[in-house]
C-alpha cells in the first residue's frame, strides 16, 4: 500500500524529536486554497505544541483545527465536513499530548467554581497553582467543557498509565464520532481516515492510539 500523508506527517515527527526543522517558516507564495496534502489535523491548543512544526507540515498543506483539548466538538465536527467535503482532505490526524489541562478539572467542578462554590474554587486553585476568581452568576453556556473522563489530577503532572489512558479513551471517543458520522465517509469513494495520536510534550514524539480499543478497563 502507498505510504499515505499521515504516514509522511509520522517520519517528519521523527526527524522533529531528533531536533531536525522540517517546516519551514516562510512565505509559500501563492497556493490554492485546498491543502495540498489532504490533511486535516485535530489538535489541542497548548501553547507546547507547534502542530505544523511536529508533523512537518508546510504552508498550504493541512487544515488545523485546534481547541482545549483537541475534542471532536460539534464545532470540530462542522469544520472537518467543510474541510473534507468543499476543500477535498481525505486525511484526518487527532493529536492530544501528555500533561494535558484537560485531565486536571471535570465539567461541574469547573461550572460550579464559575458559579462561586467556594469547595470548587479552592479545588481548583489547588489544582492549577493559581488564584480561581469565580464569577458568581450561571449560565446554560457553554454546555460542557469536555474534560477528560477519570479521577483528576493536578495541573501539568507527568505522564503515568492512568492518565496515558484517560487521553487514549478522548482519543477513540472523537475517532468513534469521525467515523460513525454520517457526513464523513469512512468507506467508499470519498473515503476519510482518521488516525489518532497521543504527542509526548517530553519528548517530541507522537504515539498511535489503538481503534478500537479499551474505553476504560484500567485497574
Ligand atoms: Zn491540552
Amino acid at each position: 500500500m502507498a505510504k499515505s500523508n499521515t504516514d509522511q506527517c509520522l517520519a517528519h515527527n521523527d526527524q522533529f524529536a531528533k531536533g531536525q526543522a522540517v517546516h519551514k517558516p516562510t512565505y509559500a507564495g501563492k497556493q490554492p486554497i485546498q491543502p495540498s496534502k489532504h490533511v486535516a489535523v485535530v489538535a489541542c491548543m497548548d501553547a507546547r505544541l507547534d502542530v505544523e512544526d511536529l508533523l512537518g507540515l508546510q504552508t498550504g498543506e493541512a487544515h488545523i483545527i485546534r481547541n482545549a483539548g483537541g475534542v471532536v466538538t460539534e464545532d470540530a465536527i462542522r469544520s472537518l465536513i467543510i474541510s473534507h467535503h468543499l476543500l477535498g482532505t481525505n486525511e484526518i490526524i487527532l493529536i492530544h499530548h501528555t500533561r494535558c489541562g484537560m485531565l486536571a478539572f471535570t465539567d461541574d467542578l469547573l461550572k460550579a467554581g464559575l458559579e462561586g462554590d467556594l469547595a470548587a474554587e479552592s479545588l481548583l486553585q489547588k489544582a492549577t497553582g493559581r488564584k480561581f476568581a469565580g464569577c458568581d452568576k450561571s449560565t446554560t453556556s457553554p454546555t460542557t467543557f469536555h474534560a477528560f473522563r477519570g479521577k483528576i489530577e493536578p495541573l501539568d503532572a507527568p505522564r503515568d498509565a492512568h492518565n496515558t489512558e484517560r487521553l487514549q479513551w478522548d482519543v477513540r471517543r472523537g475517532m468513534s464520532s469521525i467515523k460513525n458520522h454520517p457526513w464523513l465517509p469512512s468507506s467508499g469513494t470519498d473515503a476519510v481516515s482518521v488516525r489518532g495520536f497521543i504527542y509526548d510534550v517530553d519528548s517530541g514524539k507522537l504515539e498511535e492510539v489503538s481503534y478500537p480499543g479499551p474505553m476504560g478497563t484500567f485497574g
